[in-house]
């Protein structure tokens, strides 16, 4: 007899479906589960894990549980399921004051497997102190040089450096730790780099032991897998080997302030500019698990700071003395109470100018009680806010996931969770009320002006805290006594560590699937009858969403105009129109709906044919207002106006911002398409569209050598891109269910009749593409690149070096790069846009012994002889990405993208064909492509590794 008990069934007809809370008796264990017609089905387990201190032990645990349990003692069962399941979904991640482990797959019997191997790593992890060490930290000893010297590694003390060397996330952190100064908040839960190495052992086994107990758990599942065997499955796995366990306290409420608090801090640059400095205002509203307040916490801020028409953000972006408005701007819900934070970035933060700002900040909010937006306004917001509940997206994120993460929250609080499905409700009866004159004027009291519980964060940049010259002081102090019986027991740590790497285990014990379990490709979504020769328009379940893409090919860019492409779809949407300034085009168009512009290209087809592009127009809102949405979409270029300099120097210094501090997130990517950009003209496009030379020919356009902005040249660019763009006819997508369908093809036609335009061709000055590079930037970690030349994507052996790259990941790079090395990540992959193949590494200590390592790895592998399984799992591998989990109306926007790409049913179904039929002599020889090539190599590193760049020869620059 089952120990569960039914205690709520709702069945919610916009989401499809019908939600079941169950009770476990004795453990007082919690199950959820969101009963669909999906095959998606998905699974998440999670626990409360409020942490003490900064030690980042919750996230410590998360990375150890995965390393092997009771009934899978083998080293890391988390990447060996990776890679032999067809998972859509596959991850664990902590959060301030949770832990939650997730996944999702297609697959019925992987659907079984995972939740075994996933059960057991939670409730009976093995947590072997090795691997304490190996993801969380040890001492290692560096026998180079004279004196050997001690150094600290490990997988999460390295993450974390990476993490930490972002401003922003040091920012956040700061924003928590005011907010919330006597509650746990104040904690780092990921780690503090400089107190990760106050961890013992014994903490984080004594945390799991507290933690993760039934009486803490919250199993989630979704999908139309039956709960009864899914329970069946908790009970015979987990709870049967317990009787009841003690709950952990939940983290509570921070009391409010009584008067606001004002925090100073200091974060490490290198060196100072005199504008680098952070300012932020926050304040503390409401329950993240109360819908209302929900509600009333996204109407305030999307009316505050939505658009650039919104009074508070038209104030931040008109401040000259700042880069830009902070990235942290808008509703924070990762904690209980909900926070809106506000501020500005690449500021010089001079007591007296944050006064004046802080002045009119408050100001701008009594505005708003004199002059309150109008009905029309505010109605805008409230469609916004529904556009955002109602849209289950259009990407690969499973839906079932994308529900447990809405639900999560009150789940761990003991909360109602239906009540954050239920927002449309809300939103409903806030309508009602928008007649009343005084409803805005009193969210604003009571939000902000009545509300004493806010802070203001200053963070200036300094010299003076390096953050690894604390560490290193810390080991100096720490290590410096340490006698010799101590330095030979972390020489035998290591060399047990290293053994225990080096050991093949016995990985039998994990379920697979294996190549006969692979499903034959789904086909490419059908456009409907509805379709005209230049709209394809598909008919799909949309939750009354409406979307619609165009599509204009690119052709006769000259090379000026191709360099500033992304920058002026970017900016497109920002700027005015003919009659109206840009304020007032955004107000008017968020009234509408969500518009994007942005530029692709796509790989050739072969050795003769040139690169075609596309810039697209996307749009996407509410059913019953298409009319006003295909207007604007069809619209938007021919009326953009190039003459509001002030705008465009604000934008340019917002971008410019924007993208240098990214870079510490994406290192990877920026270092792969540097490492690439000479081989070939993709590669080189690719490169100058989203690399770093990107950011540095922005940075050069933004100041010049008088730190002033040549506005009329480049809008007389920008003009000249326009009129080429309007020269072609666009083929057009449309997606929505088929009455709304119907409407929006007569619709279009009324703007385009003509059949859309073919010729695409870009051309480049195969000239203008330097060698590799390196560049150096304010981070802790290094980020590595090597590229080799590949082939086309239409060459029989494209599939095969997707098969290779994952077959080296798994065989040698993780092995060698993150466990002994100590970065969080690597790969390999091929490149189809780029034909090309390139390795990387991400967030790693190392840089020459990484690059090394690529290499080995492809030498390695011409050396072995052929591990079948590998073989199989790397085939798996590559399936798993083409497969995905796509939604309705991600099926049409990939449909559509293949029409634009000239692929079909065929070509892909080759590709795939190619894939499943890989074998090791086709491995072998494009390996050998490989090893006679000389790699390409770019990284992103430091001030402190330019000598070790310097001695490889690696040529840099900084960013
Ligand atoms: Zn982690």
């Amino acid at each position: 007899m089952s120990g569960f008990t039914e205690e709520n069934n709702t069945e919610l007809q916009n989401l499809g479906i019908v939600v079941r809370e169950f009770s476990h008796a004795p453990t007082t264990a919690r199950h959820f589960h969101l009963e669909a017609e999906d095959d998606n089905n998905a699974f998440m387990v999670g626990f409360p894990t409020i942490p003490d201190d900064s030690t980042g032990v919750a996230h410590i645990l998360e990375h150890t549980a995965l390393c092997g349990s009771k009934r899978y003692p083998v080293r890391d069962p988390f990447f060996m399921m990776l890679r032999r399941s067809l998972n859509t979904y596959m991850n664990a991640f902590t959060a301030p004051d949770m832990t939650a482990y997730p996944f999702a797959t297609k697959n019925k019997k992987d659907f079984y497997n995972l939740l075994e191997v996933y059960l057991d790593a939670t409730f009976f992890p093995l947590l072997d102190e090795l691997d304490f060490l190996q993801e969380g930290w040890r001492y290692e000893l560096k026998d180079s040089g004279a004196v050997p010297q001690i150094l600290y590694q490990g997988v999460v003390f390295n993450e974390m450096k990476g993490a930490m060397s972002s401003p922003n996330s040091q920012l956040w952190q700061y924003l928590h730790s005011s907010l919330f100064p006597d509650t746990n908040y104040r904690f780092n839960s990921g780690g503090d780099p400089i107190e990760i190495p106050n961890l013992t052992y014994a903490q984080l086994k004594s945390f799991h032991q507290k933690h993760y107990s039934p009486a803490n758990a919250v199993f989630l599942t979704y999908g139309d897998l039956p709960y009864e065997k899914h329970q069946e499955k908790f009970e015979n796995l987990v709870l049967d080997e317990f009787n009841s366990a003690k709950e952990v306290a939940k983290i509570k409420f921070q009391a409010s302030f009584d008067e606001p608090s004002q925090i100073d801090h200091f974060y490490y640059q290198s060196s100072l500019d005199g504008s680098s400095d952070f300012v932020l205002w926050a304040w503390v509203y409401g329950s993240v698990t109360d819908p209302i307040d929900v509600v009333e916490m996204n109407l305030v801020t999307d009316i505050l700071i939505g658009h650039s028409g919104s009074p508070l953000q038209a104030y931040l972006e008109s401040i000259k003395e700042s880069k830009s408005p902070s990235e942290l701007n808008g509703v924070d819900d990762s904690s209980r109470q909900l926070i809106f934070a506000c501020g500005l970035e690449g500021v010089s933060a001079n007591e007296k100018k944050i006064d004046t700002y802080e002045n009119r900040i408050f100001e701008i909010l009594r505005s708003l009680i004199e002059n309150p937006p109008s009905r029309e306004t505010l109605t805008a917001t409230l469609d916004r806010l529904e556009l955002d509940q109602s849209d289950l997206g259009a990407g690969n994120y499973p839906l079932g996931l994308q529900l447990f993460g809405r639900i999560l929250p009150s789940t761990i609080y003991r909360d109602d969770p239906l009540n954050l499905f239920r927002l449309e409700n809300i939103i409903g009866s806030l309508r009602s009320r928008l007649s009343d004159e005084i409803f805005f004027p009193n969210l604003i009291k009571k939000i902000f002006l009545n509300n004493k519980h806010w802070t203001r964060i200053t963070m200036r940049a300094s010299m003076d805290v390096n953050p690894e010259r604390l560490i290193k002081e810390k080991l100096q102090s720490v290590t410096s006594s340490f006698s010799k019986l101590e330095k030979d027991k972390i020489k035998s740590e290591s060399n047990l560590l290293e053994k225990r790497q080096n050991t093949k285990c016995n990985d039998n014990i994990l379920p697979r699937l294996t190549l006969k379990d692979v499903p034959a490709g789904a086909l490419l979504m059908e456009p409907s009858d509805l379709s005209e020769e230049n709209i394809k328009a598909f008919d799909v379940l949309s939750n009354n969403i409406f979307r619609i893409k165009l599509a204009f090919p690119i052709s006769n860019l000259n090379d000026q105009e191709l360099k500033l492409l992304p920058i002026w779809c970017e900016f497109i949407t920002q700027l005015g129109s003919e009659t109206d300034g840009y304020r007032l085009v955004q107000q008017k168009r968020a009234a509408v709906g969500e518009f994007e512009v942005n530029c692709h290209f796509s790989s050739r087809a072969d050795e003769g044919s040139n690169i075609s592009g596309f810039i697209t127009v996307s749009a996407k809102g509410l059913n019953r207002k298409i009319d006003e949405i295909v207007t604007v979409a069809a619209t938007l270029i021919q009326t953009a106006r190039f003459d509001e300099n002030e705008r465009l120097v604000d934008l340019l210094m917002q971008a410019s911002n924007e993208y240098e501090h990214s870079v510490v997130q994406r290192g990877h990517y920026l270092a792969m398409l540097s490492s690439a950009r000479h081989l070939n003209q993709s590669s080189g496009l690719e490169e100058m569209w989203s690399g770093c030379s990107f950011i540095n020919d922005l940075k050069k356009i933004v100041y010049d050598d008088q730190k002033k902005m040549e506005c009329d040249a480049v809008f007389e660019i920008f003009r000249s891109i326009k009129n080429k763009v309007l020269q072609s006819e666009p083929l057009i997508m449309s997606a929505t269910d088929r009455q709304n369908l119907r409407n929006s093809v007569t619709t279009i036609k009324s703007f385009y009749r003509s059949l859309p335009s073919i010729s695409s061709e870009i051309l480049i000055n195969e000239k203008s593409f330097e060698e590799p590079m390196s560049w150096v930037i304010e981070s802790n970690v290094n980020f590595c690149a090597a590229s080799y030349k590949a082939v086309l994507e239409s060459d029989p052996d494209a599939a095969v070096y997707s098969v290779l790259g994952k077959y080296l990941q798994d065989e040698y790079l993780h092995s060698k790069i993150r466990e002994k090395g100590g970065a969080y990540g690597s790969g390999a992959s091929y490149s189809p846009s780029g034909e090309s193949f390139k390795f990387f590494s991400y967030r790693d200590p190392r840089l020459s012994g990484t690059i090394q390592d690529f290499r080995e790895s492809i030498k390695h592998f011409l050396g072995s002889k052929c591990n079948s399984k590998r073989l199989e799992e790397s085939i798996l591998g590559v399936i798993r990405n083409l497969d995905g989990s796509r939604r309705p109306v991600a099926e049409a926007s990939r449909s559509f993208n293949c029409i634009l790409n000239c692929k079909t049913d065929d070509s892909l179904k080759e590709f795939r064909e190619n894939v499943l039929h890989t074998d090791f002599n086709r491995l072998k020889r494009v390996a050998e492509n490989l090893v006679g090539q000389k790699p390409n190599i770019s990284i992103i590193s430091n001030k402190a590794h330019i000598e070790e760049l310097r001695k490889n020869k690696f040529s840099f620059d900084k960013i």
